[in-house]
């Protein structure tokens, strides 16, 4: 068990971990420094927590270094990496409820949301990445000669992870399970706004039996300690999941130290196209849910819903009255669709979003305001004639904005909705199989959703297009990110 450093009075979740984990001890940072983690409810501090900066990233380092190049991780079997992968997950299965308050204490998502995406779906990679584990592997390849050649799939190393706010227990479950299928070890910093759960799972893969040095857990701030990692001779590959902004510094970073390879899953300004021929209510709801899930703080969040001409009124109207029936407020009531924003950086963002809507120009349909006195609580808000280029419609809000702009024809909205640097995800509804086919082809976009939003598994990849990223998580796609490949030619 960590030791913990101050226990709120009245947590509604028992926390536990506070500190380093590194070699499978939990430390105090070498500077002693702690920083706090902050309820977004209520803007009261709910712990504090040690503060990694360079010299902490160096320990765990070379933790990782020694336990992938000597330690008993690098001879592990690979059906025993499947098993331990297995037994972590149905740790976090037994801990579900746990977890989920852990997420709605520190991240601010409602409780039964927390419990039913965040949770499942964290035990779901675990599990769909353990049985990967030992299917993992090369060919046999005729070449020309007397010779025998084969290719072997080998983990990359040491691999430093960064990862973001918004999913705090499921981006560390999507780097963690095909890093650790594939044999490599992870030097993790989980973000500064929501270390709590990451800090959790740390304490339950020591339980589940992982070697020590295999998974090192390093809470701290980006510049400091995420800048460390991306900067380390030592660490052969980087994994990132954050603003398109620091991806440019994690590339720029590798490509000045040790060219370490380098996925990164960053911002988006996804459109949602939606055709007149659709059912209207279904393109509404999903696009409700498109963009107001987790309080708009997705990257692949469908901020541009361009809507055809013939059904924009009503589609406007239909989206407002819908925006106005979500309640805000406490995570921990059932009641709640909608929790705070994460952190005061983050509702000031958002504020300043709605306030240039509102200069612009744009009509305000609904929302606009903060909600209540205390906490980083945001209306949804819905903006129409929104047009292409205001800045709604150009920039990642990541909050509960929904900009509605209209269109006339396909072709015209397949240009606009590519008009932009980035390309996570995109979305059309139409009951036109050819048109769906057609738009689907052509919008420059990792993902495309037909007449449905958000739907991601950890079997199919996920990823970006142009700014927003390089590289696949999940699926098969995603474990071949953490494998080198080796070409073994014998003479015969
Ligand atoms: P956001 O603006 O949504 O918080 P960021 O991209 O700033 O997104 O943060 C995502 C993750 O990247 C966090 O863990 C954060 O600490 C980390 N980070 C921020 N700046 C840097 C940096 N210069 N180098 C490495 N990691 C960073």
């Amino acid at each position: 068990m960590a030791s913990v450093m101050n226990q709120p009075a009245k947590s509604p979740v028992a926390i536990s971990a506070t500190k380093l984990l590194i070699n499978n001890r939990w430390i105090n940072s070498a500077s002693g420094k702690t920083f706090a983690t902050v309820n977004p409810s209520t803007g009261e501090e709910i712990c504090q927590v040690a503060e990694a900066d360079a010299p902490d990233v160096e320990q765990a380092v070379r933790a990782a270094r020694a336990a992938f190049d000597r330690g008993p991780w690098r001879k592990t079997m690979a059906s025993e990496r499947g098993r331990l992968l297995n037994k972590l997950a149905d740790l976090i299965e037994k801990h579900a409820d746990e977890l989920a308050a852990l997420e709605a204490l520190d991240n601010g998502k409602p409780l039964a949301v927390a419990k039913a995406v965040d949770v499942a779906a964290t035990v779901g990679c675990f599990r769909y990445f353990a049985g990967w584990a030992d299917k993992v592997h090369g060919k046999t390849i005729p070449i020309d000669g007397d010779f025998f050649c084969y290719t072997r799939m080998e983990p990359v190393g040491v691999v430093g992870q960064i990862i973001p706010w918004n999913f705090p227990m499921l981006m560390a479950a999507w780097k963690l399970a095909p890093a650790l299928a594939t044999g490599n070890t992870v030097v993790m910093k989980p973000a500064e706004q929501t270390p709590l759960s990451a800090l959790r799972i740390g304490e339950l893969i020591v339980e589940a039996g992982f070697p020590e040095g295999v998974v090192n857990l390093l809470p701290g701030y980006g510049p400091t300690a995420g800048a460390a990692i991306a900067n380390h001779m030592d660490v052969d590959k980087v994994a990132f999941t954050g603003s398109t902004e620091v991806g440019h510094l994690i590339m720029e970073a590798a490509a000045k130290s040790n060219l370490k390879r380098v996925t990164l899953e960053l911002g988006g300004k996804s459109p949602n196209i939606v055709f007149a021929d659709t059912d209207i209510d279904e393109a509404v709801e999903g696009a409700h849910f498109g963009l107001f899930f987790n309080h708009g703080q997705c990257c692949c969040a469908g901020s541009r819903v361009f809507v055809e001409e013939k059904i924009y009124d009503k589609f406007v109207e239909k989206s407002g009255a819908r925006a106005k029936r979500r309640t805000v407020g406490d995570p921990f009531d059932p009641k709640t669709d909608q929790g705070p924003q994460v952190d005061s950086a983050q509702f000031d963002k958002v504020m300043g979003y709605i306030d240039s809507g509102r200069t612009q120009g744009a009509k305000l349909v609904c929302g606009g305001d903060r909600v209540g006195e205390r906490g980083y609580f945001i209306q949804p808000t819905v903006f129409a004639d929104v047009k292409d280029d205001m800045k709604i419609a150009q920039e990642e809000i990541f909050g509960p904005v929904m900009s509605i702009i209209p269109f006339k024809s396909a072709d015209e909205v397949v240009d606009r909705a590519n008009n932009t640097t980035y390309g996570l995800a995109a979305a059309v509804w139409t009951r036109d199989i050819s048109k769906a086919h057609s738009i689907a082809n052509s919008v420059r976009a990792g993902t495309v959703w037909v007449n449905c939003y958000n739907v991601l598994d950890t079997r199919a990849p996920f990823g970006g297009f142009k700014q927003s990223g390089i590289g696949r998580e999940l699926g098969e796609y995603g474990l071949q990110q953490y494998t080198e490949i080796k070409t073994v030619t014998v003479k015969l």
